[in-house]
């Protein structure tokens, strides 16, 4: 999927229309973790800096359909003005009259912020006279919002298909993940090995379909290990399972014959909340106990398949990492990921809780690449491409 990025076009006085991905963490009207910001930088540096008049749209968090002003990007737009050293201007409506004004007075090189997307219930349906409203600020359209490019909404692809004729282009945010997970999708070096775990496999199976037709080894950590336990008449205790996956489960075991490795050992306690654990052999848990993350030889023997490795995909925590009981499991692999990336492994932390565990342990840069979006990185390895990306250049 070779892609034309915001190198490829000359922006010099032109608008560019650039969905982003600011939905960052904010505590209060204070942001708690900038880095969303900070990730979108280099593609907006390389607009500004060509003279590019640069349109910025994003959502931020789940507003119900109107405007809610816990949910403003204006803090945003400040944060931004701060890392650019220039001031950020910010429409309080994403569209209407104040928006075009704002945007119709900029000069080269200015950078304008629209308001959340999502106070228009119109922006998650795709509608398509919104969508035209947001393509009017554009001669030029840039997606670099890796993490909603898996959604059809208006700003991620009504309004490009809105903008047929111009320019349409990623970003580098973008161009990074496609590279990443592109590569790791349609030509792996090999050996491929991909982790998965979580709470669920249904959030999974089609990515576990699609991985085990291209991986070497499958390494299935988290809840969704049980089901695969129950799948095979094992003893599972009180552990989170999903009782009506388990027969999707034992075709996923007849299928992938000894590519689908499971835990050998288990850690497991009363409750969540229990600090006294034990180990037990995997598939061998008490009546009255639940499983919370994979035992010490399971950690050795998933560390051993990592260290083999040329290519690694982890996507979702070995147990309840949230937990510092629970925490070793996914410690070990993060771990065994930095380990891999030093030996000259191409690592690839696909989004959500395990870049969020990669990050906590400050080995974001250890990795060869931590992946943007949870659920966009998911649904990229199950398809190995975007409808809202395939419109574009
Ligand atoms: P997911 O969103 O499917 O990637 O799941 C992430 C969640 O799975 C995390 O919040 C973990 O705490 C949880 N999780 C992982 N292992 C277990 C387990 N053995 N039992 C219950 N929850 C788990």
């Amino acid at each position: 999927m070779a892609k034309k990025t915001v190198a490829n076009v000359d922006v010099k006085g032109k608008r560019v229309l650039m969905r982003v991905d600011f939905n960052v963490p904010l505590e209060g009207s204070k942001i708690s973790d900038d880095r969303r910001i900070v990730m979108a930088l280099p593609t907006i540096k390389s607009i500004i800096d060509r003279g590019g008049r640069l349109v910025l749209c994003s959502h931020l968090g789940r507003p119900k359909g109107g405007p809610e002003a816990k949910y403003s990007l204006k803090p945003c737009a400040e944060r931004l003005g701060e890392l650019l050293h220039k001031p950020v201007k910010f429409t309080t409506d994403c569209i209407g009259v104040e928006a075009e004004g704002i945007v119709n007075a900029m000069k080269d090189g200015d950078v304008t912020l629209l308001e959340n997307l999502r106070f228009h219930k119109e922006e998650e349906k795709n509608d398509p006279n919104f969508a035209k409203q947001l393509a009017k600020y554009g001669d030029v359209y840039v997606n670099d919002a890796f993490g909603t490019a898996h959604r059809e909404h208006a700003s991620t692809f009504g309004a490009a298909q809105a903008m047929q004729g111009k320019p349409r282009v990623i970003g580098f945010l973008i161009e990074k993940e496609l590279k990443f997970l592109g590569d790791a999708v349609s030509k792996p070096v090999r050996p491929f090995v991909a982790i998965l775990g979580g709470a669920k496999v249904s959030d999974k199976i089609q990515v576990i379909e699609q991985l085990l037709g291209k991986c070497d080894k499958l390494l299935i950590g988290g809840a969704m290990a049980y089901t695969f336990f129950l799948a095979q008449g094992k003893s599972v205790g009180k552990s989170l399972v999903e009782a009506d996956k388990v027969d999707l489960a034992k075709g996923l075991l007849a299928k992938a014959g000894g590519k689908l490795v499971l835990p050998v050992d288990t850690v497991i306690a009363d409750g969540f909340d229990s600090v006294a654990t034990s180990v037990v052999e995997g598939g061998n848990i008490p009546a009255d106990k639940s499983g919370f993350d994979i035992g010490p030889k399971t950690r050795e023997m998933y560390k051993t398949e990592v260290a083999k490795a040329k290519t690694v995909i982890w996507n979702g925590p070995m147990g309840v990492f949230e937990k510092e009981q629970f925490a070793a499991g996914t410690k070990a692999i993060a771990e065994a990921c930095v380990a891999a990336t030093s030996k000259g492994a191409v690592t690839i932390i696909g989004g959500g809780d395990s870049a969020a565990a990669i990050e906590q342990m400050g080995f974001s840069d250890k990795v060869s690449h931590v992946s943007t979006g949870g659920g966009a990185s998911l649904e990229f390895l199950e398809n190995g491409h975007f409808s809202t990306l395939d419109i574009l250049d």
